[in-house]
């Protein structure tokens, strides 16, 4: 993924700040941080005249007593370079992340990314005890710590995750991590129509497994992203996939009780193990984020209300797949529409959605020519309430010129 060039590029938190001071100070230019650059925003919106502030030369880890579960790393690191580093303590951090190899920890708290095991592991948010940061007038802040027990004032730690770089910029992160699972297992059922996947989420309600992530994905997702994989079993509309990880008498265990309950619903499915190549199967299941045409929508509903929304999607003509479990979809066009056809079909879905009590932003692309589509926008109340928070921290507007993370994020 080509990655944008930064202006400035400081080696240390004490560098950072001393620019932003001098530049509030000074000709106080906009400012966008810059991660690994790997977000589709990049794309669609080269962050115009804003001096970009790159962050990966912020890259160290500046403690990890491993016994604790705990790592302090710098917010420019790759995700890949941390997982490495966990990885040697046999740890990781629970989370997916799509190029990770590129993507920063700054830019994956900025963003709140997660992906398919969102809905065992949690977010990012769930991993994440401590935070420095810089704000806009060079006044470097910090909040929780290195240990899991930490109380006292406010949680600004929660307040950055989703900023998108409009509030502050992420210099450091305590995170709490976890033991790496030995095994993984799926049990996927073919859908002969998008409906029949009513059945077996239902089915999970009751279930005595705990799967970590519940996938919908419609045919052309499939298709798209999954062509020449052999291990995924799909149907004429698409597959449900539910995957558990953990020890190998517990994967296996969880995986045939699912199935046999699925039977007892005279569902049909089919179960696989994966007690190596493990981190393929996540690929996979990532790949939709991961794909080099990069999704160009993601949405969010109720996870109730996820199989109206894939079907009504199918039917305009998008490849989805969805974080059912988690009510979390991506999408895009399936077909080569004009950008005028497109415009009417987003806007058609996101009504659609929004009537669900649900929200869809756009992410980037080139399908639409001419300013990008809107996204949902917030709730009164919430948006007067990030203003003022903008208004504490950015008196001057320097951070995200346009700060479209407060005129629209995604909850
Ligand atoms: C609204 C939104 C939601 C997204 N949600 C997901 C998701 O749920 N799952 C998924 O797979 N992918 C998601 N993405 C894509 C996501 O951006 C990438 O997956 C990746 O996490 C970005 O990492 P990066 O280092 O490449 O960030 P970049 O592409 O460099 O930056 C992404 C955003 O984060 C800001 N940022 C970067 N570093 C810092 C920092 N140190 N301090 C403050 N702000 C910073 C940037 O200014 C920019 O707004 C989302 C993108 C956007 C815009």
């Amino acid at each position: 993924m080509p990655r944008p060039n930064p202006e400035v590029c400081p080696e240390s938190s004490a560098e950072l700040v001393a620019w932003m001071t001098a530049n509030h100070s000074g000709p106080k230019r906009s400012v966008r941080a810059l991660g690994g650059g790997s977000s589709p925003v990049w794309n669609s919106n080269p962050a115009q005249t804003a001096c970009l502030l790159g962050t990966s030369r912020l890259n160290r880890v500046v403690e990890y007593p491993a016994r604790d579960m705990t790592i302090t790393v710098e917010a420019g690191i790759s995700m890949d370079q941390l997982q490495q580093v966990l990885a040697a303590e046999g740890q990781r951090l629970p989370l997916d992340v799509p190029h990770s190899d590129q993507a920063t920890l700054g830019g994956v708290l900025a963003t709140n990314t997660s992906g398919c095991r969102r809905y065992g592991l949690g977010t990012i948010r769930d991993s994440l005890i401590g935070v420095s940061a810089c704000d806009a007038q060079g006044r470097l802040f910090k909040s929780g710590g290195r240990v899991v027990k930490n109380v006292a004032g406010y949680d600004l730690c929660k307040m950055l995750i989703g900023s998108e770089g409009s509030l502050a910029i992420i210099t450091q992160a305590t995170l709490k991590v976890l033991p790496r699972p030995h095994s993984a297992g799926v049990v996927w059922v073919p859908l002969a129509a998008l409906g029949d996947s009513e059945a077996v989420l239902a089915s999970l309600v009751t279930t005595q497994t705990r799967p970590v992530a519940v996938e919908v994905w419609n045919r052309t997702a499939v298709d798209e992203c999954l062509p020449e994989v052999t291990n995924v079993v799909t149907g004429p509309e698409g597959f449900v996939c539910i995957a558990f990880e953990g020890g190998d008498r517990e994967v296996r265990w969880q995986t045939t009780k699912l199935s046999e309950e699925l039977r007892q619903l005279r569902i049909d499915c089919e179960s696989r193990l994966r007690s190596e190549a493990t981190e393929t199967l996540w690929a996979d299941l990532n790949s939709f984020q991961n794909h080099r045409l990069p999704p160009q929508f993601k949405l969010s509903v109720r996870p109730s209300r996820i199989v109206e929304v894939l079907v009504k999607g199918t039917r305009l003509g998008f490849s989805l797949a969805t974080h059912a479990g988690s009510g979390i979809g991506w999408g895009k066009a399936a077909e080569l529409v004009s950008p005028s056809d497109f415009a009417d079909r987003l806007s058609e879905f996101r009504q659609f959605v929004e009537n669900l009590q649900g929200h869809l932003r756009w992410l980037g692309g080139s399908a639409v020519e001419g300013n990008p589509p809107a996204g949902t926008p917030l709730p009164a109340g919430t948006e007067l309430l990030l203003h003022k928070l903008k208004r504490q921290l950015d008196p001057d507007g320097i951070l995200l010129p346009g700060c479209p993370a407060i005129s629209s994020r995604t909850p």
